[in-house]
């Protein structure tokens, strides 16, 4: 995959054509738009976000040279509450890209029915080129620059690609020092003494188990005969082939941005798990078991599985490989990992592709209860948490299901009409301003 930096653009190789993250987005939600009665004047506001900002972050580097970034945040839709959303660190991040993934944000909290709207940050670095002291500074300047945007009334970031607790951490504390006083809920996905949720870390990966486990209950097929294929195996994907194979499925197949290995009698995921904890840059590259072989990111969505989790980036599953997939069901962990054209090939071959805007939406339940615990100045048990967790998952499948059948329409269509009507009913209800 060829990410090009200035267009915001993924090449989608075979065809020569690219998908811009944001007119993918736009293309699903006009797919939506027929299943829909949404009057034009609201579709207009919903096709595009409230507010964009674009940043540059001055950051002295170790050696003494300064080196400016660019950083963004974008505010998809504050109708149904604050704006929520995770931060990005990676050298493919482009406007477009965010304005995608807040769109994303602002249907997935209407689908799981949480009081937020969408928004998303991202800013354009390799963060495996930086010290830790630099990061650091990274983050405390892009915080200081996107301040007068969020906050816990206003949006609340969290973690995404490349970013995790320490950032988050940073963040919440130059936001506290900038606005003198202790403003805990403007970040969620803290460390737990600062104020995270116990659960909060797993959750995207949990929300993932529960939402593989009852499409596969409703399927017929016994979660303990699953074969399962995990592409990305960060935050999100290991978390899910974790409590996956702590559910009995079976993960044969394993990758990340290093390459890939598929394993037909299933991986040891614990031993995966402390591999990558202290490997060279947290990847996969260099692992070894019996009866495993090596094979490409390519390979690894073509295996020969019951599920196919994405769970690194978006636009992996295009026109170009969507034919080879094997997998009877995809469940998106991934933002956007599968373009349009790829569902049209996807579902003319009868593979049920579980949509990212429910599929991934345990990170940002969790995070809702985080901001709930931070403003009640209260803490729950993880028990509460993954109960709370399990149940929103479960309603919201059931919903996004039953919409489906009842209209004959995919699940990513019943997730897109769910999400955006209830958007757009925030919208009407509140009236237009002036
Ligand atoms: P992460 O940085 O922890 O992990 C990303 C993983 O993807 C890494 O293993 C990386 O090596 C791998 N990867 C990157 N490029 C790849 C490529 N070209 N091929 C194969 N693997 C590749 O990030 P994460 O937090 O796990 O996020 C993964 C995805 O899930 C993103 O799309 C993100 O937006 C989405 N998501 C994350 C959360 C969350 O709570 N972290 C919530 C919802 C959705």
């Amino acid at each position: 995959m060829a990410v090009h930096e200035t267009t915001g653009t993924v090449q989608e190789q075979s065809r020569g054509t690219r998908v811009n993250p944001f007119d993918m987005m736009q293309r699903q939600l006009d797919l939506a738009r027929e299943h829909t009665d949404i009057p034009d004047g609201i579709w207009e506001i919903l096709r595009r976000p409230e507010r964009s900002l674009e940043v540059s972050i001055p950051i002295t580097r170790d050696d003494g040279e300064i080196e400016v970034f660019t950083g963004y945040r974008v505010q998809y839709s504050s109708a149904r509450g604050p704006c929520k959303g995770g931060i990005r660190y990676h050298p493919g991040v482009t406007l477009d890209e965010v304005k995608a993934l807040a769109g994303w944000m602002a249907w997935k909290c209407a689908v799981v029915n949480i009081p937020y709207g969408g928004g998303k940050g991202g800013i354009v670095c390799d963060p495996t080129r930086l010290s830790e002291r630099e990061l650091e500074r990274l983050t405390r300047c892009y915080t200081a620059r996107i301040l007068p945007l969020i906050g816990p009334k206003q949006d609340i970031p969290a973690p995404d690609v490349n970013t995790n607790a320490s950032i988050m951490n940073w963040i919440v504390d130059t936001a506290s020092l900038l606005k003198g006083e202790a403003v805990p809920g403007t970040v969620t996905g803290k460390s737990i003494e600062l104020g995270g949720a116990l659960g909060r870390r797993e959750a995207t990966g949990r929300g993932v188990m529960f939402t593989t486990i009852g499409v596969l209950q409703r399927l017929g097929i016994d979660v303990t005969q699953a074969r399962v294929a995990v592409q990305g195996f960060g935050n999100v994907g290991s978390v899910a082939a974790q409590l996956l194979a702590a559910q009995g499925a079976k993960i044969v197949g394993v990758s990340d941005v290093s390459g890939g290995y598929h394993c037909p009698t299933g991986f040891d995921v614990d031993d995966l798990l402390r591999y990558v904890e202290t490997s060279p840059g947290h990847l996969l590259a260099g692992y070894s078991a019996t009866g495993m072989e090596e094979i490409t990111n390519d390979e690894l969505l073509a295996l020969d599985v019951d599920v196919l989790i994405p769970a690194a980036l978006e636009a992996q599953i295009t026109s170009r490989n969507a034919a080879n997939v094997q997998a009877r069901v995809i469940v998106e962990g991934a933002n956007g990992p599968t373009t349009p054209e790829a569902d049209l090939i996807l579902g003319e071959k009868g593979t049920l592709v579980v949509p990212d805007i429910l599929a991934n939406a345990g990170g940002v339940v969790c995070s809702y209860f985080e901001w709930v615990q931070n403003i009640q100045c209260f803490a729950w048990e993880e028990k509460e948490t993954n109960q709370r967790l399990g149940r929103i998952m479960q309603r919201a499948l059931t919903e996004v299901w039953d919409l489906s059948h009842e209209r004959q329409i995919s699940l990513r269509l019943a997730a897109f009409v769910l999400g955006v009507e209830r958007v757009a009913q925030a919208i009407k209800l509140r009236g237009i301003f002036l």
